[in-house]
Parts: C-alpha cells; structure tokens; sequence
C-alpha cells in the first residue's frame, strides 16, 4: 500500500504516520526526518538544506526527488510505504508518480488532515521528540506519563525544533497554501483523496484513517 498523508504543518502527519507503522507494518517515509538526519550528520545536502528549513521554506524540488527515490524503492518493494511531508508541489507529485509507475506500484489513498490555523500554532509551539527514539509528544496533549521520561524508551533527553516557533510557522503555512496544497486538485481529479477530521483527539483521527484504508 502506498498512503500519502497530507496537511499542514502539525496536523498531525508523523503521529498517524508511527502509529501505522506498528499496526499495519507499513514504513514511514518522511522527507522533513530525512533532511534533519542529513543536517545533523553535516553532509552537503545538510548544509544546502539548513538555512532554507530554518526559514520554514520549501527545499529544492530536485534535492528532494533524489534523495527519496531510493529509499521509496526500498519501502516499496516491502510491505508498502506512507509518504510523511512528501509530496509538496505539484512537481514532487509528478516525480512520485513517474518513481512508482518505475516501480509497477501506484498510490491507493491520499489522506487530507484538516485542522485549523490557529490548533496549528498551539501545536508547533508545544511539540517535543524524545531525542533517543523520536517519540513525539505535546506539552499539554500528549505529555510523557512520567515528566522527563519517554514512554517509549525511558530516554531523559528531549528535542524541539528550532523551526517549530511562530514566526517561522508564518512562512511555513503560507508554503502549505501557495505550494502544497495545489496538491490536492491533482489527486482530486484521480478521486484519490479524502478528508479526515485533524481537529480530533489522537485516536479518533486514527479510527477514521483506519475506515479509509479498510474500504469502510
Ligand atoms: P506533523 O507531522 O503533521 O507536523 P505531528 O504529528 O508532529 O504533526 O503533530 C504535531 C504536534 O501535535 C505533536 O506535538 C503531537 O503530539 C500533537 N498532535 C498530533 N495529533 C494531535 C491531535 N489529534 N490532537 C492534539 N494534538 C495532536
Ligand atoms: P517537516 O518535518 O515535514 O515539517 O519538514 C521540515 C522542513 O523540511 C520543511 O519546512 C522544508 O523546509 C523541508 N522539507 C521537508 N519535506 C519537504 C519536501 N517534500 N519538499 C520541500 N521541502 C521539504
């Protein structure tokens, strides 16, 4: 199954993306950790990337096709794959499309996490990894259970990221609404998408991403 989550920034993309990992074995392909893996092992296309993801703009289209390729034909050739942050222009979703027609694969769902602006800032500004395993929590919607401890991991060290502020998100929606979400016409045309409720409590988004995938 290939499953391309869209929505803007903190819609809560990465949560849904982990959560199917585990129950349904699908990888989670997502070009924002991609990036953040290359800016901290300091590689060229790290410090080509850096300064555009600090400012909350788009990276290159063509930085980005190359660095998803292969890893879209490893996640392919397994169970299936959902695509986290990926496409975000038009043209990203053409490349996706001449990538999976390469690989005899096509794209079953396109899922769009609606949520409004304002919930959007409230959950930037409170979002936190555990630095160990890359659990996500929230300060007020998804605290760790024991404060300073991941529940996942017991790690005692966390991340937040310096584009998670809001002034950078500013110019992150805007990216969403200028370059991203012409998206959703182009698979609209193929019928492919369909809405889900972002503004709902983690589990209730997920039972309604479950109704899609199971044809309910
Ligand atoms: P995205 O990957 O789309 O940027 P995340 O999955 O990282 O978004 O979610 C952003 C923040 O909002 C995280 O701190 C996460 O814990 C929290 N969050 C995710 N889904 C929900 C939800 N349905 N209700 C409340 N908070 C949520
Ligand atoms: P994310 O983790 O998805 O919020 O992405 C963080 C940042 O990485 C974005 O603000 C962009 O600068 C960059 N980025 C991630 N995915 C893409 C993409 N598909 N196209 C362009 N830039 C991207």
């Amino acid at each position: 199954m290939i499953l391309i989550l869209l929505g803007p920034p903190g819609a809560g993309k990465g949560t849904q993306a982990k959560r199917l990992e585990e129950t349904r074995g699908l990888v989670q392909l997502s070009t924002g950790d991609m990036l953040r893996a290359e800016v901290a092992a300091g590689s060229a296309l790290g410090r080509q990337a850096k300064q555009i993801m600090d400012a909350g703009k788009l990276v290159p289209d063509e930085v980005i096709i190359g660095m998803i390729e292969g890893r879209l034909s490893q996640a392919g050739a397994a169970h299936g794959a959902i695509l986290d942050g990926f496409p975000r222009t038009v043209a990203q979703a053409e490349a996706l499309d001449a990538m999976l027609t390469k690989l005899g694969r096509r794209i079953d769902h396109v899922i769009e996490l609606k949520v409004d602006e304002a919930a959007l800032i409230d959950r930037i500004s409170g979002r936190f990894t555990c630095a160990k395993c890359g659990a996500g929590y929230h300060d007020r919607f998804k605290p760790t259970a024991k404060p300073g401890v991941c529940d996942n991991c017991a790690g005692s060290e966390f991340v937040r990221r310096k584009d998670d502020n809001p002034e950078t998100m500013k110019t992150r929606l805007e990216a969403y609404r200028q370059q991203t979400a012409p998206i959703l016409p182009y698979y609209g045309a193929r019928k492919l998408v369909r809405q889900v409720d972002g503004m709902a409590p983690v589990e209730t988004v997920a039972a309604q991403i479950d109704a899609v995938l199971d044809g309910r």
